[in-house]
């Protein structure tokens, strides 16, 4: 019997407990904590087996280290904000408890994704036995693992790599985003870069499209070139990678919004002073803006997310095109979730489930490319993120 801490009680926490609960022959015990212990509880509620809740600050190392030895998991499902990765990480390696993310460390000053931070653990985590699997979610997660199937199973090299992620679905509000507000928007309001002939090559912010034609009956959708964090590690495991670019679609409603909240300085991330005691502005809109949690209920539509690859398999070159879809509505009234949390949340509960059965079992800090993704492309047919390839 294995037990599993689940951190974070967001929108994608509250999947992870669900998705957890639906495998009990694996997660044994479940323990849900965040820093606000009724989001916990309101999530147990939901579930129709025991899960255990508590409080934690996560960025206070002492305090879960404290959680960690009194519950004794054997692993621990990082699901707080990319800020907690490195405490958590510490709070693992002083416990000797394997750990999991979906998001790559961020410092709260400065919107950059970057993989140096958590990939300077590899040799603590090595020399005590333990694993950290980083990114697993959908993009970076899945995307980095239908990356790894297609290089194993069907090219002898992947030349062009472009990740195309798109959400067809409509929550009815004016504006609002589907994970984080915060996270989402200082990601999609930095520097467009793009992998090109062995270096990065910067774009202004949503300064490139592209249309694609999205299955499904989805159709055709305007994508704008985004830096994606994926792309770091991507780069150095495909072999023989040329180009890698990633790709996301947005309405002309969203994007107006976002103009106007970024002109009148909403999105800053940095400290100003507002009647005498200093605010953030982005967290600040993040109060203001309806909770993703909140969209569950609201959201139709669909999400598809996918890899378009060219390449050489035996001399000759093929193009190739996987993609998994996801309906709002389905999520929602399999886990009280709408997609994107959904989309996250299983693949974090699948990676946990690779690494508790020994399917990915092995010391230091890994990207989901680095290990066999046999058995993952396995399990998310089995657990509600069926895929479909194409040969174009
Ligand atoms: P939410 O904001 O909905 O949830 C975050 C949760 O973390 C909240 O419950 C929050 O607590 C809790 N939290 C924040 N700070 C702390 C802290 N110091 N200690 C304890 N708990 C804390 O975010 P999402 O659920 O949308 O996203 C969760 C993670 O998933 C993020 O890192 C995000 O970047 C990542 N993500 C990854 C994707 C992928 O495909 N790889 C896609 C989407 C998201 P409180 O309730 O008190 O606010």
């Amino acid at each position: 019997m294995k037990k599993v801490l689940i951190i974070g009680a967001g929108g994608v926490g509250g999947v992870v407990a669900h998705k957890c609960a639906q495998v009990p022959e694996v997660f044994g015990e479940i323990m849900l904590a965040s820093r606000t212990k009724s989001r916990c509880d309101a999530i147990a509620a939901q579930i129709g087996r025991s899960i255990r809740t508590a409080q934690v600050d996560a960025d206070n190392v002492p305090e879960l280290v404290s959680l960690i030895k009194g519950f004794t998991p054997d692993i621990v499902v990082n699901v707080a904000l990319p800020y907690q990765d490195l405490h958590i990480m510490d709070a693992c390696l002083e416990t000797g408890v394997d750990y999991l993310d979906t998001a790559n460390y961020e410092p709260l000053d400065e919107a950059k994704f970057e993989y140096k931070w958590q990939w300077a653990y590899q040799e603590r985590f090595r020399e005590k036995g333990l694993m950290a699997l980083l990114g697993s979610g959908f993009d970076p997660g899945v995307t980095n693992v239908f990356c790894a199937y297609a290089q194993k199973h069907h090219f002898d090299e992947i030349h062009q790599l472009d990740i195309i992620d798109c959400n067809a679905g409509d929550h009815g509000k004016p504006f609002a985003t589907n994970f984080n507000p915060e996270i989402n928007i200082r990601e999609v309001t930095a520097r467009g870069r793009y992998w090109e002939r062995g270096e990065w090559v910067e774009t202004d912010p949503l300064s490139w499209s592209m249309s694609f034609d999205f299955p499904d009956g989805i159709g055709k959708k305007k994508c704008f070139l985004l830096y994606h964090e994926e792309l770091e590690s991507l780069v150095r495991n495909l072999k023989g990678i040329r180009r890698a670019r990633f790709w996301m679609t947005f309405s002309d409603n969203y994007l107006n919004h976002l103009k106007v909240l970024e002109n009148v300085g909403m999105t800053r991330i940095d400290e100003v002073d507002f009647q005498g005691r200093k605010i953030v502005p982005i967290q600040f809109l993040k109060a203001l803006l309806p909770d993703p949690a909140s969209l569950g209920p609201l959201t139709k539509g669909k999400t598809c997310i996918g890899c378009l690859m060219k390449g050489v398999k035996n001399g000759k070159e093929r193009s190739y095109y996987i993609y998994n879809i996801c309906d709002h509505e389905a999520s929602y009234r399999e886990v009280q979730s709408q997609a994107i949390s959904y989309t996250t949340g299983v693949p974090a509960m699948i990676g946990a489930k690779m690494m508790l059965t020994g399917d990915w079992k092995q010391p230091g800090v890994w990207n989901m490319e680095q290990l066999d993704p046999d058995p993952f492309m396995a399990a998310l047919n089995i657990h509600g993120l069926p895929w479909v390839e194409e040969f174009r």
